[in-house]
């Protein structure tokens, strides 16, 4: 999991970036998270560079994902997918396409809202991501099952 860990040099920390962050698959909870920067600052201390001062370990923090995942499939990630905005007329957009389920959009001029293609603005389900994701692998199955 993701945490984060502040050192001290000399007692004082770091003015330019105070926390460091890691992600370890063998840090599971708090107690293995300062287990592991007890161990890397350790580590530091024995492995000095001369111009290096030794570190003490400050405080270490679990950093939390669970709001920003949840918030993340109910909402798309969208991508752009042209390279320069498209021009008809007098009409001028970028298309996206999320990368995780698969619909895709228009953004119309500079900053508008992102609006689905006309495809998929007909149905609810494709208003959030994790809904049109189910969905499309549904009709995904169901479309190979009928052709295989
Ligand atoms: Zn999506």
């Amino acid at each position: 999991m993701k945490f984060r860990i502040e050192t001290l040099t000399d007692g004082q920390p770091n003015p330019h970036c105070p926390w460091e962050d890691y992600e370890k698959d063998e840090v599971t909870d708090l107690e293995s998270a300062k287990r592991w920067a007890r161990e890397t600052v350790d580590y530091f201390n024995a492995t000095l560079r001369p111009h290096e001062k030794p570190r003490t370990l400050g405080r270490v923090k679990l950093v939390k994902q669970a709001r920003g995942s949840s918030q993340s499939t109910k909402d798309h990630a969208w991508e752009k997918t042209n390279l320069v905005t498209v021009v008809k007329g007098s009409q001028a957009w970028d298309e996206y396409e999320c990368s995780r389920c698969g619909v895709t959009a228009k953004l119309h001029g500079i900053g508008g809202p992102i609006v689905l293609d006309p495809d998929y603005r007909r149905a609810k389900v494709y208003r959030r991501c994790d809904t049109a994701k189910a969905h499309l692998d549904k009709v995904w199955w169901n479309k190979a099952r009928t052709e295989a």
